[in-house]
């Protein structure tokens, strides 16, 4: 692929992947997605496939083996997958999480020893800093890393970690200072690659987000050489894990942005072919009110989440907008996915459809990445910064 801005895509090999990812998800995305959905399987077959089309190196740049794709590209990527079926991008997401956290801060070694292995696929894996009591409120953790000679000692418990019993790699947020004021001073960012002492407690079964692992990961002293603490430098996790947070919101606001197009697509198809009172329901106002509604959330997220992506790509801090389209994209995606329930009338309840799946997979939009009540907080903290009076 042609090397162009240090190692990004150009515009051409962007669109070439688009349409590449539009065949895959065609072919192989949608014949699965309610089977495996509905067995709560793992698709291993996609995993592969993914590792051929590129995507754990999606984000990651060319000189470390990556596709080097921008924001803009990624966000549109994520969602046309999940405009067919949300749960895979997190295979992809979490672990390009994880990724990103060492290419803007690790050291030039760890670039170079951990991104070519994340970029093919090899390691997969993704971002650990929940833990079973704290969530939102991150420098709560209570996970630590005590030094010992060379290594680090790593105790405790997280929770909740995409990929968590299929992925090997997680970057791992713990207190190196549990006593440090502020608390954030104390954290640091380790890679860790599962063996003895880092164990999954156990699967978590879910409502929604089906067929993709979301673990409890114990850590009982588990060794992790010093060279693995992320920018080689402790006190500095807290910014590393939520400086990853934009991408991953961006992320977040895409499958948002998708899911909630999926369901506008089946409840305009539906409400074309389904008849009542001699005509299809699609000529009835009040359907036509709720195609109207959603098509618009659609639209209006979209370009959302296309602003926060262009200003990811220029480098420049953008929390407001990723936070923005997170918002409204999550909450689209919810809004759209009840409103498919109501087009399809009693079919909705029938797993036969798709429209069931919408609903149970569109709230994580709203809790992931930061709770869309965090975001309501974000956006208003960035607004008094940016305009005060
Ligand atoms: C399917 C799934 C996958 C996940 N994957 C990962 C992963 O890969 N890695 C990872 O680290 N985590 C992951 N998470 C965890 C997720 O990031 C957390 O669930 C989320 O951050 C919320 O934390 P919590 O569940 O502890 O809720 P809490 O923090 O307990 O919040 C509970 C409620 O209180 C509100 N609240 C909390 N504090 C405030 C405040 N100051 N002001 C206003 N409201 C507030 C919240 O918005 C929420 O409504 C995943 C979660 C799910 C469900």
């Amino acid at each position: 692929m042609e090397q162009v801005n240090g190692g990004r895509a150009s515009a051409d090999d962007e669109a070439q992947i688009l349409e590449a990812i539009d065949r895959w998800v065609e072919r192989e995305v949608r014949p699965i997605a309610r089977k495996f959905d509905q067995a709560d399987e793992y698709p291993f077959d996609l995993v592969e496939q993914m590792k051929e089309l590129g995507l754990f190196g999606a984000t990651i740049s060319q000189e470390y083996g990556g596709l080097g794709l921008s924001a803009s590209c990624y966000a549109s990527l994520v969602s046309r997958i999940s405009a067919v079926w949300m749960a895979p991008t997190g295979i992809f997401n979490s672990h390009l999480i994880m990724a990103q956290a060492v290419e803007r801060n690790g050291t030039a070694e760890q670039r170079q020893e951990w991104l070519p292995r994340f970029a093919t696929g090899e390691l997969r894996g993704g971002i650990g800093l929940t833990e079973p009591d704290a969530g939102t409120d991150l420098q709560g953790i209570r996970s630590t890393a005590q030094r010992d000679g060379d290594h680090y000692l790593i105790r405790g418990t997280k929770t909740w970690i995409t990929n968590g019993v299929h992925g090997t790699c997680f970057a791992v947020l713990v207190k190196t200072d549990p006593d440090a004021e502020p608390r954030h001073r104390g954290m640091s960012l380790f890679i860790c690659e599962k063996g003895e002492g880092f164990s999954v407690g156990r699967k978590l079964k879910k409502l929604g987000y089906r067929s993709i692992d979301s673990a409890e990961l114990v850590f009982e002293d588990f060794s992790v050489p010093a060279t693995r603490l992320v920018g080689g430098a402790e006190g500095r996790g807290f910014q590393h894990a939520v400086g990853g947070l934009e991408l991953g919101r961006i992320n977040v606001a895409a499958r948002g942005v998708g899911l909630a197009k999926g369901a506008l697509d089946d409840a305009l198809r539906y409400a074309q072919q389904r008849r009542t009172f001699g005509k299809p329901i699609a000529h009835h106002q009040a359907i036509q009110l709720k195609l109207a509604d959603m098509a618009t959330r659609v639209e209006a997220a979209r370009l959302l989440v296309e602003q926060a992506a262009r200003k990811y790509d220029t480098g420049v801090r953008c929390d407001l907008e990723a936070g923005m389209a997170k918002l409204f994209a999550s909450e689209a995606a919810v809004a759209n996915s009840l409103e498919a329930m109501r087009v399809f009338g009693g079919y909705s309840y029938s797993v036969d459809f798709d429209v069931e799946r919408y609903y149970r997979d569109a709230p994580l939009m709203c809790i992931g990445e930061g709770t869309n009540e965090m975001q309501r907080i974000i956006i208003a903290r960035q607004l008094v910064e940016r305009f005060p009076a």
